[in-house]
């Protein structure tokens, strides 16, 4: 199976504007991933406690894989994931009312107000169009096959058969070619992806993990550490302190 189906007619409005967008501040696409990756563990739990038989319980969590060869930025989550229908309903159209709100300010105000509105609404799953030339979702549901939809955002999509068979989400950006102005590469860098998530999704309450270069002592044959000598390893790392905001400490929160 595969078919190409045409954005609706709004998408196309707010994805035109975010390919195209001047906005500086792009970085929040990961934000908005992590967000749905983490409100569809939500609702994974929740079918989870109606209905134990058909939806076993899992080791919730969110995942980051990089690949530099490749440009590509993958988040998976084992939440909900889509049916075909979903995929076309959900990403093929903005159902919800806050894009459309969006769309309406944006037509109203001037080019320069692109930054502001962004800014105030999360524009959610488009928004990585901003930095991504080229995304694949490949999702599953309990309640249906695995699916890819693949799509440079301009005017279709792409859905076909993915194979998949553990129920989630799977996002991968294929970032977009370095310019003058933006270093995309940089998000193909560990500490760019570790600070965007202690910036924006620290209190998110599942673990995102990712596997992460650490240096470590390197150890003699009895096991004791040789002073002054380490060695690369690479070991899957939580990035999220997983701490809601009103529960940390005063001196721990910035103003902002
Ligand atoms: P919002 O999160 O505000 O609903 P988005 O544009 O971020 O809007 O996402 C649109 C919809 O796509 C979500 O409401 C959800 O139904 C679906 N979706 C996006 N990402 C995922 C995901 N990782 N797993 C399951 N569904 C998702
Ligand atoms: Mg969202």
């Amino acid at each position: 199976m595969e078919e190409t189906k045409k954005f609706q007619t709004e998408s196309k409005q707010l994805l035109n504007l975010m390919i195209n967008s001047i906005y500086s501040n792009k970085e929040i696409f990961l934000r908005e991933l992590i967000s749905n990756a983490s409100d569809a563990i939500d609702k994974y739990r929740y079918n989870q406690l109606l209905d134990k038989d058909k939806y076993p319980i899992d080791d919730y969590k969110i995942r980051i894989e990089i690949n530099k060869d490749k440009r590509s930025i993958t988040i998976i989550d084992n939440g909900i994931g889509m049916t075909y229908e979903e995929l076309v309903n959900n990403l093929g159209t903005i159902a919800k009312s806050g894009s459309k709100e969006f769309l309406e300010k944006l037509k109203e105000s001037k080019e320069k107000d692109e930054m502001n509105i962004i800014g105030q609404f999360g524009v959610g799953f488009y928004s990585a169009f901003m930095v991504a030339k080229n995304i694949e979702v490949n999702t599953k549901s309990i309640n249906d096959a695995g699916y890819i939809f693949t799509s440079d955002g301009v005017d279709t999509y792409t859905i076909k058969d993915s194979g998949k068979t553990d129920h989630g989400s799977e996002i991968t950006l294929y970032l977009k070619d370095d310019t003058e102005e933006e270093k995309y590469s940089d998000y193909l860098e560990q500490y760019r992806i570790e600070n965007l998530i202690k910036k924006y999704s620290d209190y998110i309450r599942y673990p995102i993990i990712m596997n992460v270069k650490t240096y470590k002592p390197e150890l003699d044959k009895d096991g004791k550490e040789i002073e002054g000598k380490t060695k690369e390893v690479y070991e899957d790392k939580v990035l999220n302190s997983m701490i809601p905001l009103w529960k940390k400490n005063k001196n721990e929160v910035k103003e902002e």
